[in-house]
């Protein structure tokens, strides 16, 4: 079995604990991971911190090099990478492949921008300049069902900026974390990185650590609402990315043959477990019944499996609470709705579920209020647009949304009502570094990407002179 190390100060060091990863496709051991100490952690905000005054004083061009020579090195190990994404995680292995080269896409995209100084105002009165600083030690704390990616999305722009970074994995997919900073422990200056992995004990530690000046979280909303608790001590900066419950409304008028494949992608995507998955179809009357008997082909049709086999569609739940919370919902909407596809688990080790239809729900059962987080998609039934878009933001969070349909001027029309960070037009899922990403109401504060995410990583200093 490979050894796994916590990265602290530059050392690659065994935890103080141990603690055990589980395949989520067959529940046998996969690995023991280094479990790190309160005292390990604040060893690594104590090395990050040591190391941010050089770091901070690097410019920009020899910061942006070595963030770079990051994207080379996991492209260069792509393929082990990928395996042990999916062995942790469950998706399937083109899933995960998929998330390692966008990876390193993002790392070397947000790893272009720059910090230019504005100048706001240059007369005979005064001279005004806005610079942009970095705040010292960034507090990274990830989820399990984008363990790599997440980590590319936050790492590159605190780094860019100036700042040096403690990384929290998730306990139950820590492994791709900890090769990371295997990788990096070469890479970079001691402590300008630090991976510590925990049984969901230190991520309150990190939040609240006086040392630490920023915390970039993804997560559900329930426990970013603890992290901006632990920070309210020190006045940490935050940018939270939490919980969405995305809603696609399909128009009268859409094509349901185009419509179903999307949605259905949409929805299903790593099982369901993606932060911007469409969690709730409302559908126009007038093709509400082919939408749904589509949607039921192509979940019969998923062939749900172990991810490292070829031909596999769906992979397994990430771990056991999220597949037992996942069934909770299925129970429910039995009762709430009609099951047309799945419902379903497999006579097997893991923690396998078919993809899940409801139809026949409406805003009020828990299948539509709440984040489900797993292979299952509720299938409402709309009349009125007004009244459907009234009823997609009647719910606290607001991730993402969709609007399908072939009349352009009605999907704006839509698309511009949704109270979400992004809405896409007959399409879903579909982002990248260069645009701005975060969630209204719940679903987060701030936002990741682009010259705004960079911002997020830095202090504004003005300096004013007299003239
Ligand atoms: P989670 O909130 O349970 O855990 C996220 C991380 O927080 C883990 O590393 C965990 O160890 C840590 N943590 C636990 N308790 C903590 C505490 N008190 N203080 C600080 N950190 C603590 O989330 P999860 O189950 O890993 O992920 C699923 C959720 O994440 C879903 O709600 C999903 O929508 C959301 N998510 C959001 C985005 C986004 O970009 N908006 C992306 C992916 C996932």
């Amino acid at each position: 079995m490979t050894e796994y190390k916590l990265l602290i100060g530059g050392k690659l060091v065994a935890g103080a604990m141990e603690m055990e990863v589980v395949n989520p496709a067959t529940e046998e051991l996969l690995a023991h991971a280094p479990r790190g100490s309160a005292e390990q952690l604040d060893a690594a905000v104590a090395a990050a911190k040591a190391a941010f005054p050089a770091w901070a004083a690097l410019t920009i061009e020899a910061r942006r090099a070595l963030i770079l020579t990051l994207a080379d090195r996991i492209e260069a190990d792509a393929d082990a990478f990928a395996r042990l994404l999916t062995q942790e995680q469950g998706k399937p292995l083109p899933e995960a492949q998929a998330e390692i080269a966008y990876s390193a896409a993002f790392i070397r995209h947000l790893a272009s921008y720059d910090l230019p100084v504005k100048v706001i105002e240059d007369n005979d009165n005064r001279l005004v300049r806005q610079l942009r600083k970095p705040l010292g030690v960034v507090g990274a704390i990830i989820p399990w069902n984008f363990p790599v990616l997440i980590i590319a999305f936050k790492l590159p722009l605190a780094l860019l900026a100036g700042n040096t970074v403690v990384i929290k994995p998730s306990p139950t997919t820590p492994l791709t974390a900890l090769k990371l900073g295997e990788i990096m422990a070469d890479l970079l200056p001691a402590g300008v990185v630090n991976v510590v992995s925990d049984l969901n004990d230190l991520g309150a530690r990190l939040s609240a650590h006086p040392d630490v000046a920023k915390i970039t979280f993804t997560g559900s909303t329930a426990t970013g609402a603890k992290v901006m608790a632990s920070a309210a001590g020190t006045i940490k900066r935050l940018t939270l990315e939490l919980g969405g419950n995305d809603a696609a409304i399909v128009l009268p008028g859409a094509d349901p043959a185009k419509v179903a494949p999307g949605l259905f992608s949409g929805a299903f995507m790593n099982a369901g477990q993606v932060c911007l998955a469409i969690k709730r179809a409302y559908v126009h009357a007038s093709i509400y019944d082919e939408v749904c008997e589509r949607l039921a082909a192509l979940a019969d049709a998923a062939v749900v499996d172990d991810g490292m086999k070829q031909g596999t569609t769906i992979g397994p739940l990430q771990n056991r609470a999220q597949y037992e919370k996942v069934k909770d919902f299925i129970a429910s909407a039995r009762e709430d709705g009609r099951i047309i596809a799945g419902g379903t688990t497999e006579d097997r080790p893991g923690y396998f579920l078919r993809p899940t239809i409801v139809a026949d729900v409406s805003n009020g059962d828990r299948i539509v209020d709440e984040e489900q987080f797993g292979p299952i998609l509720p299938v409402i039934r709309f009349d009125d647009v007004d009244a459907v878009i009234r009823a997609a933001n009647d719910s606290p969070l607001g991730l993402g949304g969709s609007v399908w349909g072939e009349d352009r001027e009605e999907n704006i029309r839509v698309a511009e009502q949704m109270e979400s960070g992004t809405v896409w037009v007959n399409k879903h899922l579909d982002f990248g570094p260069n645009m701005p990403f975060g969630g209204a109401k719940q679903s987060g504060l701030g936002v990741e990407f682009a010259e705004e995410g960079l911002a997020e990583f830095t202090q504004i200093r003005v300096i004013n002179e007299a003239r």
